[in-house]
């Protein structure tokens, strides 16, 4: 793989504190089971489009130990994977490791230490899974954070207890850098009673005391007092590294609730609606060919007796081609969520939805029936109160996206700036090739145009696009019931926008062709492009007319 030098449109920092909508009151079954709360749809929808930065930074922000995560998780979100119902469940955990290759292989940024902007100092106690996990969460909130470790190394049972060819030493490392890049400090040969008390770290000034060693030693605390909490973590072996991770995000919002003066008791968990599909309507699906079975990838090997006679991993990992194979079996389950506040209940996506999911309850009211939402987003660019959301990565944060995308440096001066919106299903390819085969246009994938809406195309032009042209799969290739009707149609009432504002409706360009019909593309964006250039009189023709004015002073 080679080494990114994609600028991330979700950058640490967003992802760690911000959800993609401010509501969300569904949940995917997948990270529902997942103890440590990691937003599995939402990272296999990035990695489905390539943006494997972002999908590493969302792991990362709940799960910080991802690199052994992805290879050692007794995987409870697995068996509650809806895909499982069509054939088998999507192979998360893989998933999770080829991101965390990805990472390490090409040599991702580490993420810049956060800003300490609380005086208080926390001292945290063990650096195993739980112990660095509290680190993390608690680096974000701006507390200055030190860890102390008794042994001469960060890790805990992770380091321990696994053998090289289940977990490569240098994947744990990087791990934990990632951890402690965020300004952190790590004393380590330090043993709790030996090297120091927890009475001389009061005395230090340390604002509170988080002992994360593990349960024998937590249950020797004589007295706990207010200030001092402990959690669980040498008790877990580590296929059990997420619920050790668990405990270490629960610890830090406790430490965090001590410090500002709150219940040290986490909030009452928010019980979404976990969106479990109906087998029966899933079937139907299938027999109506909107979902194609497709077995899940299988997991290359390397022969294991040489594995553990070399002490290298068993286990090869995912190339990248089979990555985005596998990310793009997902369902997307619970994408499609009502905003209670701002419907009107008009019925738009009643009559609208292709599958007849949106309905109307006994009070009135609209629900999507999240058990047989098939997450194609049509809903939410027709409903006229804007009061769907589309609570998946690629959507939502499509605005950002093209802005980021407009403000990278042109790559000429004298072409036009087109951005490409592309679906991921159709370009089998992959965001590399699609990249280096379009090197002037501005290409953003998205599964599937259908659900890019007129807001998202009108904006492109505000921030700067003099041409905008979607790629989606031919009709009857379509993953979703008339996808491409509805792709077109959102182009069609654009194009009369674009006419009435004076823009011209030549700007924008609808593509639906065969899979992985690159060369087509190819050709078709040539002349696009042409097409776009003497649509642009204006600035390019300033441009050019400026550079002859100053090449004629030159010469005089
Ligand atoms: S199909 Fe995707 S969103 Fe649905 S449960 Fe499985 S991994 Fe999660
Ligand atoms: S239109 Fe699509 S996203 Fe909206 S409710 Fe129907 S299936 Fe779900």
């Amino acid at each position: 793989m080679k080494r990114s030098s994609k600028k991330s449109t979700l950058s640490p920092t967003v992802a760690q504190t911000i959800p993609f909508v401010s509501q969300r009151n569904v949940e995917p079954p997948c990270q529902a089971a997942c103890p440590a709360g990691v937003r599995v749809r939402d990272y296999i929808a990035l990695i489905a489009q390539g943006r494997y930065q972002d999908a590493d930074s969302l792991i990362r922000d709940k799960m910080p130990f991802s690199s052994a995560c992805g290879r050692i998780c007794y995987q409870p979100c697995e068996a509650e994977c809806n895909r499982a119902l069509v054939d088998e469940p999507v192979a998360i955990m893989y998933l999770k490791r080829f991101v965390s290759d990805y990472a390490y292989q090409t040599k991702l940024p580490l993420p810049n230490p956060v800003a300490k902007t609380r005086a208080e100092r926390i001292a945290i106690v063990g650096a195993g899974p739980s112990g660095l996990t509290a680190a993390q969460d608690l680096a974000k909130l701006a507390y200055t954070v030190t860890v102390f470790e008794a042994s001469p190394f960060p890790g805990g049972t992770l380091r321990a207890a696994l053998p090289l060819y289940r977990l490569p030493k240098k994947l744990l490392d990087w791990d934990i850098e990632n951890i402690l890049a965020l300004g952190i400090k790590l004393n380590t040969n330090t043993a709790l009673g030996r090297g120091f008390s927890l009475k001389e770290l009061r005395e230090e000034g340390y604002s509170a005391i988080l002992i994360a060693t593990g349960a024998d030693r937590s249950r020797k605390l004589s007295q706990p007092e207010i200030g001092v909490f402990a959690i669980g973590d040498s008790s877990f072996g580590p296929m059990w590294t997420v619920h050790a991770v668990a405990a270490g995000h629960q610890g830090a919002v406790s430490v965090d609730n001590y410090v500002q003066g709150k219940s040290t008791m986490p909030a009452k968990a928010n019980h979404a609606l976990v969106a479990k599909r109906e087998k029966g309507d899933l079937e139907e699906k299938v027999f109506q060919g909107y979902i194609k079975p497709k077995p899940r990838a299988a997991m290359p090997l390397w022969g294991p007796l040489e594995s553990i006679h070399d002490l290298v991993e068993m286990e090869l990992g995912y190339s990248e081609e089979v990555a985005l194979q596998e990310a793009q079996r997902c369902l997307g389950c619970g994408a499609a969520e009502i905003l209670e506040a701002k419907c009107t209940a008009c019925l738009t996506c009643v009559r609208l939805c292709p599958y007849q999911v949106p309905a109307i309850t006994p009070l009135n009211t609209v629900e999507i029936r999240v058990e047989r939402c098939q997450a194609c987003g049509v809903c939410v660019g027709e409903c006229p109160a804007r009061a769907i959301a589309f609570t998946m990565p690629g959507i939502e944060d499509l605005i950002p996206q093209i802005e980021a995308a407009l403000e990278a440096k042109p790559v000429s001066k004298t072409k036009p700036t087109i951005i490409g919106l592309y679906c991921s299903y159709w370009a089998k390819a992959g965001p590399e090739l699609i990249k280096e085969r379009f090197p002037s246009i501005r290409m953003i994938p998205l599964l599937c145009i259908a659900k890019v809406d007129t807001l998202h195309l009108l904006k492109a032009f505000e921030v700067g696009a003099h041409g905008v042209f979607l790629v989606g799969c031919e009709e009857g290739d379509c993953s979703y019931q008339k996808g491409v009707f509805w792709a077109k149609h959102r182009v069609e009432s654009t194009k009369k926008l674009l006419a009435e504002i004076g823009l011209g409706r030549e700007r924008l360009e609808i593509y639906n062709l065969p899979a992985s019909g690159l060369e087509q593309l190819a050709g078709l964006a040539t002349e696009f492009t042409q097409r776009i250039k003497q649509l642009t009189p204006s600035p390019l023709k300033n441009r050019r007319q400026s550079n002859d004015r100053r090449k004629t002073k030159a010469t005089v």
